[in-house]
């Protein structure tokens, strides 16, 4: 079997030479963003100097967030470390927009699991934003692209405060979107209403293209640290870009009213997340190279991929469905066996905080949880689709991938 799987990996990297040329591109182009903002705001060695206790004046978390404005085109940054992961970072950010009785629309229909107790629509939960009187609805995508007809006639007929857009798949069997579709949302938004506040779900797509959503009209984006642009690196934490007026606000959410962004200690991560930066446009490189191989091997084995191997996509997320639980079961464990952690262990499918069905997940990685190194998971649910993504390296991620094939069919 192993030599069969060799065989169709090596008929893929065929295919995918000019794919491949074009994401080394980017790669250098992004790089190019990651020096130039490095150059710019005079990054130094003393700016890896730590603060603790209310963290006053701390010159490097100054300059990550200096830094991370160049490199999104925004206004302003909150880039920390007390953020755990994205989910409490989009808490905290519409927590920080939204006032009882305002309306929160999605355009990019149901969002992320996590997501469903923060909202407390799809899961009620009493310290929701519809606890607090916070009014939702949503909006599906058609043909995977915003239904533009249906977002400007609600936007006509309804007050709405925050429109969220999420870039990346989810849970979902839908594509990703990219920064065209949501470039041209954003104008047909601005011919009805220019003061509703567009706030993108930036997870899983930093650096995938080259231009951020706040460049093409976004007013404030959220990502994770333990995924794209923590580069396997930054241990924890999230960031948030956009104006300086709702950076302030989500600042001011995250710590106390009045203080904003002159607390929050770095405790010693300032170089860790400027070391994450600099590797992240080499190591989303990788984990893309990874996606379009996956999608190409699984495809050519039999199973439904989504995106495939010569669709576009702007995230590092390959949905992978087996129609069977035990088919699905054996590729995550596969994952796990050609991850670096725990090769060892088994992972089996168990409840997850955040998420309404059990959970299967491979994470043999150096973080809880991170998820650009390479990883697998899936909600136990039919169709049984399994989400990978990451590999630190295109090299890492093959050989995840050739373990979870042979495993499959051992
Ligand atoms: C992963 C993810 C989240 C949640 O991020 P965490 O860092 O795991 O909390 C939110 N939205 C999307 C689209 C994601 O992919």
């Amino acid at each position: 079997m192993k030599d069969e799987v060799l065989k169709i990996i090596s008929e893929a990297e065929e295919k995918l030479k000019d794919r491949f040329k074009m994401l080394d591109q980017n790669e250098l182009y992004n790089s190019q963003k990651v020096l130039n903002a490095f150059h710019n705001n005079h990054l130094s060695y003393n700016d890896f100097n730590s603060t603790n206790g209310y963290g006053y004046g701390d010159l490097g978390r100054d300059k990550i967030e200096a830094i991370y404005s160049d490199i999104f085109g925004s206004e302003d940054a909150l880039v920390r470390r007390e953020f755990v992961s994205a989910t409490h970072a989009l808490n905290i950010t519409f927590s920080a927009l939204l006032r009882p009785n305002d309306l929160l629309l999605s355009i990019s229909g149901k969002p992320y699991d996590t997501l469903d107790g923060v909202i407390g629509y799809y899961s009620k939960n009493e310290s929701s934003l519809m606890s607090f009187g916070v009014k939702y609805h949503e909006i599906d995508l058609i043909d995977n692209d915003f239904d533009i007809e249906e977002i400007k006639n609600y936007l006509k007929n309804n007050k709405v405060k925050v429109i969220e857009i999420q870039r990346s798949v989810g849970y979902s069997a839908r594509k990703s979107l990219s920064i065209n579709k949501i470039s041209r949302v954003i104008k047909e938004i601005r011919k009805i209403n220019k003061e509703v506040i567009i706030m993108v779900d930036n997870c899983y797509c930093e650096f995938s293209e080259r231009k951020s959503p706040i460049e093409v009209g976004a007013d404030i984006a959220v990502g994770s640290l333990i995924k794209n642009l923590g580069a396997g690196i930054a241990s924890h934490g999230a960031y948030v870009v956009g104006s300086k007026k709702l950076i302030n606000l989500v600042a001011e959410r995250l710590y106390f009213p009045g203080e904003a962004k002159e607390m929050g200690p770095s405790l010693g991560s300032n170089i860790e997340i400027l070391k994450a930066l600099y590797f992240a446009p080499t190591v989303v490189n990788g984990a893309l190279k990874t996606a379009y191989l996956a999608s190409y091997v699984m495809n050519k084995l039999g199973f439904k991929v989504s995106p495939k191997y010569d669709e576009e996509r702007c995230d590092i997320v390959t949905a992978i469905t087996f129609n069977d639980k035990d088919k699905l079961i054996k590729f995550v464990s596969g994952i796990q066996k050609g991850s670096a952690v725990d090769s060892f262990s088994t992972p089996i499918p168990s409840p997850m905080p955040g998420y309404d069905n059990e959970i299967i997940m491979a994470s043999g990685s150096f973080t809880m949880g991170s998820s650009i190194e390479i990883s697998a998971d899936a909600p136990i649910r039919e169709p049984y689709t399994a989400y990978l993504q990451g590999g630190i390296s295109y090299n890492y991620g093959k050989l995840a991938l050739t373990e979870a094939v042979m495993e499959l069919y051992k």
